[in-house]
């Protein structure tokens, strides 16, 4: 069973969100390099895990906290961090995936990623992240309201008040963490 998370709604938020539990435990789960590789194929970004080693790994961690802070100082309106920025933009500059239409046996088109590299996927995430901070849709990006979580999600909700990176995960744990709250609260009869 996967492990990762991928409530965030983008990529880019999916990524980041291999660490959790940022501000307390911190559940890395991006420890290997094999990790990653099952990463990108459980997130659907190729069909098989692409090779990588420690060294990409790291890149990897790396382009992953400087988007993350990235996503904060826009969440929380701070300054932006130049050296994230610049991390972030020098992967989205390099070549992503290249991508083409096959037909199958049944007549039907497939697409197909030929050059689909722990690199050039690294370069598609980080475009996906300058598309969002860049868009429309920056101030709609917010952190999970339960709170050891501290996952990233894209709120899509027609009311903008999606509280949870997850209803039947997060949600549901607040619901009840507040339930508790209100019962021990209660004078006892
Ligand atoms: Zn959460």
């Amino acid at each position: 069973m996967s492990t990762f998370r991928f409530h965030g709604g983008r990529h880019c938020l999916n990524f980041i969100a291999t660490l959790s539990r940022r501000r307390t435990e911190r559940i890395e789960r991006l420890v290997t390099p094999a990790d990653l590789g099952h990463w990108f194929t459980e997130a659907g970004l190729a069909s098989a895990a692409p090779a990588a080693g420690e060294p990409e790994l790291r890149r990897a961690h790396s382009l992953r906290e400087a988007m993350y802070e990235l996503f904060t100082a826009c969440m929380r309106e701070r300054e932006v961090p130049p050296e994230a920025l610049a991390a972030v933009n020098g992967w989205a500059a390099r070549p992503a995936p290249a991508e083409r239409l096959e037909i199958g046996p049944d007549g039907r088109l497939s697409r197909i990623r030929d050059d689909a590299t722990a690199e050039t996927l690294l370069a598609e995430i980080a475009r996906d992240a300058v598309d969002l901070l860049g868009g429309p849709l920056a101030g709609r990006v917010r952190e999970c309201g339960f709170h050891p979580c501290t996952l990233l999600f894209l709120d899509t909700s027609r009311s903008g008040h999606r509280r949870w990176c997850s209803m039947d995960g997060c949600g549901a744990r607040a619901k009840m963490a507040a339930y508790r709250a209100r019962r021990a609260a209660r004078p006892e009869e």
